[in-house]
């Protein structure tokens, strides 16, 4: 049985003060819906804001990405080891936009995986394919290469440490929202895949997240299928109104 984990994806939004407020909002209701697991992932310049407000609690706190070595002259970049001592306990790798705007591979993004397994971090790793490569039928083809590559060198005793979330980028932030079915049908795929690659037993328990246009309103339904386990939410996630609509709408037992 797979607990259901919802993360918040609040990209370069908010200031310290709103982060969080929002942050001791979404507290009581993330206790409330436990075993649901919950997640929030503030810019770099708030986040110590927000891990000290989630403090003692069930929420965990996601970095936005980190880089693959653990120190070093790379200007700019925070690495795992860091976030790990600052408090964070999941980092959200390889989001499309930073695969899109950013440059990041598979190859990348699998070291980041190993990086933050290291660290003692829960990767939160993204895929997904654009809507040129799901109007070319390259959706399945897609998701093959990108899980091989960003999961190279990852076992599967790793894997029991790691998180996927499915983002079709044509539903990132554009309200388009993918059908419970064309979300199922890319989750059964990745996990036919993991299956393939790790086996049954651990297949079987890695939590696969939808991510995107992710609402209370399409929460419930696509939160049912049976090989979705949870969200990566950005815009939704901002307002603890509707994070907490999402977070109501996961089934707990
Ligand atoms: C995301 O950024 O991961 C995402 C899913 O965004 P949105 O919910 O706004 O589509």
């Amino acid at each position: 049985m797979r607990n259901y984990i919802l993360a918040g994806n609040w990209k370069m939004n908010l200031n310290r003060a709103e982060a969080a407020a929002l942050a001791r909002a979404v507290v009581p209701v993330a206790e409330k819906v436990q075993p649901v697991e919950v997640v929030l992932g503030p810019p770099m310049t708030c986040a110590a804001d927000v891990i000290a407000a989630v403090a003692g609690s069930c929420v965990g706190v996601a970095a936005q990405n980190c880089h693959w070595e653990a120190g070093g002259a790379f200007t700019g970049e925070v690495s795992a080891p860091m976030l790990k001592d600052a408090g964070f306990s999941h980092v959200i790798i390889g989001h499309s936009e930073r695969r899109s705007l950013f440059g990041e591979t598979d190859e990348g993004c699998s070291r980041k995986v190993r990086a933050a397994l290291d660290a003692g971090l829960t990767p939160i790793l993204c895929l997904g394919e654009t809507l040129e490569e799901r109007e070319a039928g390259e959706t399945f083809k897609v998701l093959q290469t990108q899980l091989s590559g960003s999961l190279a060198g990852i076992s599967a005793e790793d894997m029991r440490g790691v998180v996927l979330a499915y983002e079709p980028v044509w539903a990132i932030g554009t309200g388009k929202t993918a059908t419970p079915e064309i979300a199922q049908e890319a989750h059964a795929h990745i996990r036919g895949w993991l299956v393939g690659r790790f086996g049954d037993e651990i297949g079987n328990r890695i939590q696969i997240q939808y991510g995107g246009s992710m609402k209370p309103g399409n929460a419930a339904e696509l939160l049912s299928q049976p090989d979705v386990d949870g969200g990566l939410i950005g815009g939704a996630s901002l307002k603890a109104e509707s994070f907490a609509g999402i977070l109501e709408a996961a089934p707990r037992g």
